[in-house]
């Protein structure tokens, strides 16, 4: 019997990227493979910048389920009606756990199934929007999706190295660090002279969205 860990399964607005403003019910993971979660790990991490608590299940909503099923008809518990219902499956690194029965489970219950991942771990068919956000020092196996989004600047990132790529979608996201503004100030640099890019700003975090 499956067994997925959720760290949190909540009911909130999509705060970044080109779904930003939609209501969606967000089911983050437990545990990525480019980061423990620790802090003591973080230096020596592949991802070193990360925002996120994916550690345990312990979060609002959180759990672990024991089929596929139960997830899906908790996260459809948490949509208010109307609208067409979207879940955003994110992490931690939601491709660890998010398999082909859980998207199928998701859709029986009437959902649109976006998933957010670093790209390291191919996708499963079936998914409704895929944005991938590439994370420097990874392999990105996933080079195709629906919406590309770079954390910006990282070193080693140059975007230009990413446009190529199979997407309908490239967002330049600002990196939340304590040199945020001057992070925002060059990603809007870059999407004014490179107007391939659109700027990506985590307006949940602006707006303190719950
Ligand atoms: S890949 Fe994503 S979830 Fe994993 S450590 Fe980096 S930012 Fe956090």
């Amino acid at each position: 019997m499956a067994v997925y860990s959720v760290k949190e399964l909540f009911y909130t607005l999509q705060g970044e990227g080109a779904h930003s403003g939609r209501a969606a019910v967000f089911c983050r993971f437990t545990g990525c493979n480019l980061w423990s979660g620790r802090e003591q790990d973080r230096s020596s991490a592949i991802c070193t910048f990360c925002d996120t608590d994916f550690i345990g299940t312990n979060g609002n909503g959180g759990g672990k389920f024991t089929s596929a099923e139960e997830l899906a008809e908790a996260a459809a518990l948490l949509w208010p009606g109307g609208g067409q219902p979207y879940i955003v499956c994110t992490g931690g690194e939601p491709l660890l756990q998010l398999d082909a029965k859980l998207i199928d489970a998701f859709h029986q219950v009437g959902f649109t199934v976006a998933v957010e991942t670093n790209g390291t771990i191919a996708a499963p068919a079936d998914i409704d929007w895929l944005c991938v956000s590439p994370k420097i020092g990874s392999d990105l196996i996933q080079t195709s999706g629906n919406e590309l989004k770079l954390v910006y600047p990282q070193e080693g990132g140059d975007p230009a190295n990413f446009e190529g790529l199979a997407f309908d979608h490239f967002f330049l996201q600002p990196m939340d660090s304590d040199t945020g503004e001057e992070n925002t100030d060059a990603a809007v640099v870059y999407c004014r002279d490179n107007p391939k890019w659109r700027l990506s700003l985590q307006t949940h975090k602006i707006l303190d969205i719950p």
